[in-house]
């Protein structure tokens, strides 16, 4: 298991490492917000522990951003803060489960694992909305028997409306998450995708729509 740390305190960022390294995980470590997120982004860690005061971006921010852009990767965040709002606004912006510093080592270890068993140790394969199931592997999009393949941008639009569930996902996140902003993409190449993922959402004879919220974005619904 590939566990990143996101701790500006570097004895305790250090620590946690070296707990996590005896156990037999593999563990990165970083001191700063913005290194803590662009890591987070890749999806390449199997759980994030992460503070929630840190300079550069703080861990609540950290947490929303990645969800948005459909990283699902568990999240236990260190707060310093011992308030139920606190908690809940971690749990809020995505994170999975929090702990008050200071804590004992047993403690992390046995939430580390347990949030990684309740994702299947890894990887969660699929994404669902309604009857529409998405394999994040084969990029097929499905409902019930029948099937339909998704190219590469059509995957990214539909994981990430998938991914917020039934809330409004702006074209403007659309473009920053799927074309990274690039220059040649505007609001008409994210109708133009909209429009293939209707059809395909048709031909597969799902209940599920995407609608537009005029000025505002798309998100899913499930018509019945
Ligand atoms: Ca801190």
């Amino acid at each position: 298991m590939n566990v990143l740390i996101v701790e500006d305190e570097r004895n305790l960022a250090d620590a946690i490492c070296k707990i996590l390294k005896d156990e037999g995980f593999r563990a990165d470590v970083t001191y700063d917000g913005t290194t803590g997120f662009s890591l987070s982004k890749t999806g390449m860690y199997d759980a994030i522990v992460l503070d929630v005061m840190l300079p550069g971006m703080d861990g609540l921010e950290i947490v929303r951003e990645i969800r948005r852009a459909g990283i699902s990767t568990p999240v236990l965040m260190l707060t310093a803060r011992t308030s139920t709002a606190d908690k809940v606004d971690g749990l809020d912006a995505g994170a999975d489960d929090y702990m008050t510093k200071p804590f004992e080592t047993v403690e992390l270890l046995a939430r580390l694992r347990a949030l990684t068993r309740r994702t299947g140790d890894v990887i969660i394969e699929e994404a669902s909305f309604g009857d529409l199931r998405l394999d994040l592997a084969t990029h097929d999009l499905s409902c019930g028997e029948r099937s339909v393949h998704l190219s590469g941008k059509e995957f990214e639009v539909m994981k990430m409306l998938m991914s917020s569930s039934a809330r409004v996902v702006s074209k403007q996140d659309l473009l920053a998450r799927v074309w990274g902003g690039s220059a040649e993409a505007s609001e008409n190449s994210v109708e133009a995708y909209i429009s293939f993922l209707r059809k395909k959402i048709n031909h597969v004879h799902s209940k599920v729509q995407i609608t537009t919220l005029r000025m505002l974005g798309y998100r899913l619904e499930v018509i019945e």
